[in-house]
């Protein structure tokens, strides 16, 4: 018989004179000195082969199938899945801490059949005796036994540092998932963690490493060239789907660094692909983005505008720029109360670089108290004077809703100031409404009832517009002509314009239609019927000085 038929061709460096049976010899005797338990399972689930270390480490008698048994028992006490690519274990024999790490590879041959297992197992023990068990422990996360932060940013860096690869730093993260545990318990939210875990282990390469950074944050580092955005949503779809039952379903957001630099810190790598994670919006099952220096850009600002964001309050930084409400002929009616903060170094900053960022770390409840103090005091500066009837309407942010009891706010502004609450208009964004229509309806209940005049403000814009305004009985529908831009069918827009003013006038509401830009704009709202405008078609947001200077006298 001749070497290769039993051996097949992927066994290159055996000398074909010598006998089957020596090299077979050969190759047991190196198996035996690896110093790794050996464990070969074939295509069919059968034990065909283990060295002599295998049975010692998992004190079997002289039977493979004896051997076979008590090693996949070890793996299912210790809750390790048998397909699991790689898993490092301490547990207790005889009363002594061991420390055992399984490799585990599927072979195949070279028309791709499954020819069976390799289970290759190193006893770390030694590690455990020596006191470097703590070492394990530090490295490695208890609930998922993957490795921690410590332990990725170690074998990260020694993985990039004996490569010429380029790598991807991958970041997951579990949209609301603070909210599933809540909701079902952490128990039921530790198992999907751990779930998520073993199927990473089973999924990965041998040189991608991987581990739970910290609560459902998983990280994995993998060769560019592996990846293939296709396949690896198609995967996390399928390990979301293993997780997801009736009650709930588990949607991935994953950001993704490709490592320019391989001896930069690999917490900074995990930083930015964490900032790449942070700016999805979307909300699919699996949804991936990649870094840019953008988004780095954005995160310095916005830890910036965070940081200083009290000093400027303290020291007067914001302040507000009116945007005039004007009937059709130009004639003044109020103003909107607008944030700019006049920053001392960087000039004049738009709110649109800092509401959000105020509004996701659940600060702009201190902005719109001052912004609404502000507005109050320019009130009460105006009373007795020709601008006596100018009405000022503020911004009110969803989350303030939830902050500050808004009807006290107001009425202790109201009085401090002795201003006709009248005059203090308040706008609540058509999306504040829709995301807890009951506990607005009674708010704009109780501000009417204290004497303001509630606005719904950028209606439209969301997708429920209309079912909120059965429940919600304000006094000014403020519609957004953004809305209409952004389509291409002018026609059905404009009948839908046309309808909603009417149906704004049969609930009783005035209609101001805000971004009016062009005197054709200006003329088909006049045709259907609107009575206010706001828009820099008559004028943009300008400081209260400018505002004083043209608009001298109120409504009629
Ligand atoms: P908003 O309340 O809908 O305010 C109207 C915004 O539309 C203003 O932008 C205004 O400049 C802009 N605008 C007015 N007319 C036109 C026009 O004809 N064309 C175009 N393209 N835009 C027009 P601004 O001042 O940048 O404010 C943006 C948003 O920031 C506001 O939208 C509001 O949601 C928020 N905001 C501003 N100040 C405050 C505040 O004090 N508190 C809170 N919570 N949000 C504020
Ligand atoms: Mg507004
Ligand atoms: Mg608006």
């Amino acid at each position: 018989m001749d070497g290769k038929s039993i051996f097949g061709k992927n066994a290159y460096f055996y000398d074909r004179n010598s006998e089957p049976q020596k090299i077979e010899r050969l190759l047991n005797f190196g198996i035996q000195q690896l110093g790794l338990g050996t464990i070969f399972v074939d295509d069919k689930g059968k034990c065909v082969y283990a060295n002599r270390l295998a049975f010692s480490m998992f004190h079997s008698d002289e039977s493979l199938v004896g051997l076979h048994g008590s090693f996949m028992d070890w793996m299912r006490k210790l809750g390790i899945d048998p397909t699991a690519a790689t898993w490092c274990r301490i547990f207790e024999h005889n009363g002594k801490e061991r420390l055992y790490k399984v490799r585990n590879r599927q072979l195949i041959d070279d028309v791709g059949k499954a020819l069976g297992r390799l289970y290759t197992i190193q006893n770390l023990s030694e590690m455990v005796d020596n006191g470097t068990g703590d070492q394990y422990r530090l490295t490695h996360d208890e609930l998922t036994h993957l490795y921690n932060r410590q332990g990725f940013n170690e074998a990260t860096k020694k993985l990039l540092s004996t490569t010429d690869k380029v790598y991807l730093l991958l970041y997951s993260n579990i949209k609301d998932f603070k909210l599933f545990n809540q909701l079902f318990g952490l128990e039921k939210g530790n198992d999907i963690l751990l779930n998520i875990g073993e199927i990473l282990a089973q999924r990965v390469k041998e040189e991608d490493v991987y581990a739970r950074i910290n609560g459902d944050h998983f990280a994995l580092c993998m060769p560019k060239e592996h990846f293939d955005e296709k396949q690896f949503k198609k995967a996390v779809k399928e390990i979301t789907g293993k997780v997801t039952s009736n009650a709930y379903s588990i949607h991935m957001q994953i950001g993704i660094y490709e490592i320019k630099d391989p001896t930069m810190d690999v917490t900074l790598m995990c930083d930015r692909a964490y900032m790449a994670c942070k700016s999805i919006k979307r909300d699919g099952i699996c949804e991936i983005a990649w870094y840019s220096d953008e988004m780095l850009v954005n995160a310095l600002l916005e830890k910036e505008i965070l940081s200083s964001f009290d000093f400027a309050i303290i020291n007067r930084q914001f302040g507000i720029y009116l945007q005039p409400q004007v009937y059709a002929d130009g004639r003044v009616y109020g103003a909107e109360a607008l944030a700019r903060w006049m920053h001392p170094e960087n000039g004049l900053i738009q709110p649109g670089v800092f509401i959000d960022v105020l509004e996701r770390a659940d600060l702009i409840y201190k902005l719109d108290r001052y912004i609404w103090e502000l507005a109050a005091m320019q009130l009460y500066q105006w009373k007795g004077t020709e601008r006596g009837n100018i009405s000022i309407s503020v911004n009110v942010s969803p989350k303030d809703i939830y902050y500050l009891d808004i009807n006290k706010e107001f009425g202790n502004l109201i009085r401090k100031y002795d201003i006709d609450p009248g005059l203090l208009d308040i706008e609540i964004t058509e999306t504040a409404v829709t995301s807890d229509v009951n506990k607005c309806a009674k708010l704009i209940l109780e501000l009417q009832k204290s004497g303001f005049r509630v606005e719904i403000d950028d209606f439209g814009s969301g997708y429920s517009s209309l079912n909120m305004l059965k429940d919600i009985n304000a006094d000014v529908l403020k519609i957004d002509m953004g809305f209409l831009r952004k389509t291409e069918n002018q026609k059905r827009a404009l009948v839908i314009l046309n309808y909603t003013i009417d149906m704004a006038h049969e609930l009783g509401m005035k209609v101001v239609t805000e971004g009016v830009e062009t005197k054709d704009q200006l003329d088909y709202l006049v045709e259907m019927g609107c009575e206010l405008f706001q828009g820099f078609y008559f004028d943009k947001p300008m400081p209260v000085s400018d505002f004083e200077a043209k608009y001298k006298g109120g409504k009629i």
